[in-house]
This record gives structure tokens, sequence and C-alpha cells, in this order.
């Protein structure tokens, strides 16, 4: 499933492709779940607007319409936003296809079929449920410490709560927690100030570090060239149960947190 280092990779390549390309086509397919609002509107309104900036917020594409409006795509378990430069067989399970004036394309595709593409008004407050960017300059170490005290869920639970930090997901939260060697289960109001900030710490770098390597591709997840990303090369616990620690040589496991596997070490996250 996507999380921030994707999404903000796909985000940073639609940039480079799309900003300035006028939509001339909306196709949607049979699903029109997949879109909203529903039926004819959402490819009528869309027809003419031209692309002005692409951004991210939480684990959502953001762009910007020269009307004001905005497209915001989730992409769920399996969503990809794939941009062809040219008009050739859409890419598989393509749901929505924009047809630029150029003959270049963007298609939203979906095998599992949950994500979903939403045209958003102007001032329309879409993402208000969403919590703190944690790579924005407010995400401070202060702040975190204020926003775990008294809760009483563990601390893994918390990271996985959008409306409290929006963008990171099963993936980074694992690998933050291995990094600031604290276990999954601790309740958060019990973490120490010196442990929240490592945590803190691990939690942006992780974020920085998979963002470089362009995002980590353990399932569907491709950029907007169609490409894989390296970061599943740079993973110190996700999905590695039965294989060492690389920093104190025990087996690291898998357990179940609130319905999600998670991987960590009983050796070194205390
Ligand atoms: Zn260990």
């Amino acid at each position: 499933m996507p999380e921030l280092p994707e999404v903000e990779t796909i985000a940073r390549g639609l940039r480079d492709f799309i900003i300035g390309r006028r939509i001339a086509r909306v196709r949607v397919g049979l699903r029109k779940m997949a879109v909203a609002p529903q039926g004819v509107s959402f490819s009528r309104a869309l027809i003419g607007e031209t692309i002005r900036s692409v951004d991210r917020r939480g684990k959502y594409v953001l762009m910007q319409l020269s009307s004001g409006r905005a497209l915001v795509t989730s992409l769920r378990m399996t969503g990809r936003l794939v941009f062809q430069r040219t008009a050739r067989r859409p890419h598989p399970y393509t749901h929505v296809r924009l047809d630029f004036e150029d003959g270049s394309r963007l298609c939203f595709a979906d095998s599992r079929q949950f994500g979903r593409m939403r045209l958003v008004e102007p001032g329309q407050a879409w993402d208000a449920a969403l919590g703190i960017e944690p790579l924005s300059e407010h995400f401070t170490a202060q702040r975190f410490i204020g926003m775990l005290s008294g809760r009483r869920v563990p601390v893994k639970v918390f990271l996985l709560n959008q409306r409290r930090i929006a963008g990171v997901g099963n993936i980074y939260a694992c690998e933050a927690l291995w990094e600031a060697g604290i276990r999954p289960t601790t309740r958060a109001k019990a973490l120490s100030k010196p442990a929240v900030r490592r945590l803190h710490t691990a939690l942006i770098d992780v974020l920085n570090r998979a963002i470089e390597m362009r995002g980590t591709s353990v399932d569907d997840y491709v950029d907007a060239d169609g490409l894989r990303g390296g970061f599943q090369n740079e993973l110190s616990v996700y999905g590695r149960h039965g294989k060492a620690c690389a920093r104190c040589g025990k087996p690291l496991v898998r357990t179940v947190l609130a319905q999600r596997g998670t991987w960590w070490c009983r050796g070194c996250q205390k």
C-alpha cells in the first residue's frame, strides 16, 4: 500500500509530466465508484482544465486545476497513477483516463478497486480529518511529545492513525520503531521523552531516506513512470521475520497488532 514516500514520489514524477497540460477527453471505466461525483458530471467538469500543480497530502495526490477545483486521488491498496507519453494501450486495470491535448495521457489504474478520484470544489475542506504532515516544520519533537502524552494506545497504532499523523503506514511505522529501539506495543503515554525524541528523528529520517530511494516496492507500487522504487532493499524489519536483526543479531519476529502484521526485534526494541 503506497505510503507517504511512495505518494510523494508519484506526485514529484507527475509534476514533471503533467503540469501545464490541458485535458481534452476523460474516460471513466465501468466501475463508476472510482470517481466522485459519479456520472458524466465528473468527466464534463474536467474537460478543458489545465493541471496547475501536483502535490501530496498524507497519502493523497492533489492536482490543482485551472478553474480552482482540485482533483484528489486516493490510491488505497493497489492504485496507480501512471503517465503515458503517447496514446498506446492504457495501463492494465485503468479505471480513469485523462487524455491531454498533446496526445499524452494519465491513467488511474487499480487492480483491487479501492482507490478513488474525487473532484473538489474551490475552498472545499476535503482534508480536515487529516493529521499533521510529519515532514513539515510544524512536526517538532516538542509537538510530538504533546501529541503522545496521555494516549493509551500502543505507539504503533498511534503512528498509523491518519487523523494524528498523515501519511505513515505499516512499513514506515515498523521501520521507525525499530530504528528508535521502541517496542511497537508500548503505550504511547508510557514513552519517555528521550524515546519520543528518538522516534521523532527516526520517523523523519526513514521517510526522507525512502523518498530518496523513490519508495518501497514490496507489492504493486510503481511511480508515475511505471517504475519500481528501491527502498525494499533497505528495509530493516518490515517483512523480514526470521532474519537476523542488523543491530543485535536476534531473529526478527512478526506479530499482529490491531489486525496489522508487525515486524520487530525482541532483542533490541524495549
Ligand atoms: Zn535487534
